[in-house]
This record gives C-alpha cells, sequence and structure tokens, in this order.
C-alpha cells in the first residue's frame, strides 16, 4: 500500500511531501528506508529521479517499509537556489557532533543546529518511524559514498550504477546528514551524487536499478 504524507512544513509554509510504501502485514519485518532528494534545491535531477522511484515501486511495491520524499528543500527547488529561503545549506544544519557554526563559500549551517522546518522534518521522520537504511541523493559528483554502516550498500550501488564507491567525500562536512546519521548514529547512509545537475533522465537511468536495490535488498 502507498499512501501520501506530509512530514513537515518549509520556512514559506510549503508542505514537504512523502509517499510512504507498506509491506503486506505479513511480510518479513525490515527496518524501514527513507530515501530523499533536493535538500540542495539546485539539484533538480536529485527530485527526478526520486519522482521516477516513485512511479516504478507503484507498479511494484519495494521490500520493506519504505518513504520517499523527492523535494526536502521544496523553496530551494522552486527558486533554484543550493539553500533554503533562510539561505542555509540544509546538508551543514543537521545536530551532527561535527557541527559548527562557522561556515566557508555559500555553506551557512544556520545559527543553531536543526534550525530549519525542514532539517527538523527529516530529522523527525527519521526518529519517528526508526528508519535505519538512508539513501540521500545529490549532485554533482559520480560516486556513491557512504557513511556509518553504508559500506556493503553503497559497494553494491556502485557496482549496479557504474560509479565508484568512497568512504570519504574529500572534504569535511561539518553538521551534514551524513555525519549525523552515519558517523554519529552508525546507521547505514548512502549519498547518490550523479554528475547530472539539472532534470536529467540520465541520471535515473543511471542510478535505478542502484535505488531498487536500495529499498528491495533483504537486510
Ligand atoms: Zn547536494
Amino acid at each position: 500500500m502507498a499512501a501520501d504524507e506530509t512530514v513537515g512544513t518549509s520556512v514559506l509554509g510549503r508542505p514537504i511531501e512523502a509517499i510512504v510504501f507498506r509491506p503486506p502485514s505479513y511480510a518479513r519485518p525490515r527496518p524501514p528506508a527513507i530515501l530523499f532528494g533536493a535538500l540542495h534545491g539546485d539539484e533538480p535531477a536529485t527530485a527526478l529521479q526520486a519522482q521516477r522511484l516513485i512511479e516504478e515501486l507503484l507498479d511494484r511495491p519495494p521490500g520493506r517499509e519504505t518513504w520517499i520524499i523527492p523535494a526536502v528543500n521544496i523553496d530551494g527547488l522552486l527558486a533554484g537556489t543550493k539553500n533554503n529561503a533562510r539561505d542555509v545549506d540544509l546538508n551543514r544544519n543537521f545536530a551532527a557532533a561535527n557541527w559548527t557554526a562557522a561556515h566557508k563559500g555559500g555553506s551557512f549551517p544556520g545559527a543553531i543546529p536543526e534550525s530549519e522546518p525542514e532539517t527538523q522534518a527529516l530529522s523527525a521522520l527519521i526518529a519517528r518511524v526508526g528508519a535505519e537504511r538512508l539513501v540521500a541523493l545529490h549532485a554533482t559528483f559520480k560516486v556513491m559514498n557512504w557513511d556509518g554502516r553504508g559500506r556493503a550498500l553503497a559497494e553494491e550501488m556502485a557496482r549496479l550504477a557504474g560509479y565508484p564507491a568512497s568512504g570519504d567525500i574529500g572534504y569535511p562536512t561539518p553538521g551534514s546528514f551524513g555525519s549525523k546519521y552515519g558517523l554519529d548514529q552508525g546507521l547505514e547512509v548512502v549519498t547518490v551524487e550523479v554528475p547530472y545537475l539539472e532534470v536529467d533522465e540520465q541520471a535515473w537511468l543511471d542510478t535505478r536499478t542502484a535505488l531498487r536495490w536500495a529499498v528491495d535488498l533483504p537486510s
């Protein structure tokens, strides 16, 4: 069964929409998965991937409870901006042990950890449903990056997509999603980086099998 759910509200009052797929009651219980796109609003290729995955899963549901949020940063997506409507980089705003108020370039982390409603919405959902497998969609590297327990999943997804896998994105990411849920909490976190910024069907074609694997693989 699939159902729409609003999981939060953006700075500008827009609903942050999710779709949840729930397996039949007799299915073997597995920890829920959450997959999300457009944490950065200027990466619309990631929202497209999430939408395409939803369309596939409506035809053939996943083997575990799966939540998909095409656009966490809905205000940024509609404005074409990386940051949210208060100019905060949401991937520096999570309450990770390494969060810092210091910023470089355009990566404003917010005044305090999880100051932003979009960050709060995603964090609240993860806590509420007890998700242990977390897949973040980003651009524009070409890599499957893992944090926490995500290595095996990232390596398999990399193989399926023909992308490299890496445990190090190559620069510090204080207050990032991967820092909080991978480094701090040890969950299974994979960041899918596609080399396409704009809405590009190729991003979906590259990652289609890997994303299906992420929501189907028994564990
Ligand atoms: Zn990004």
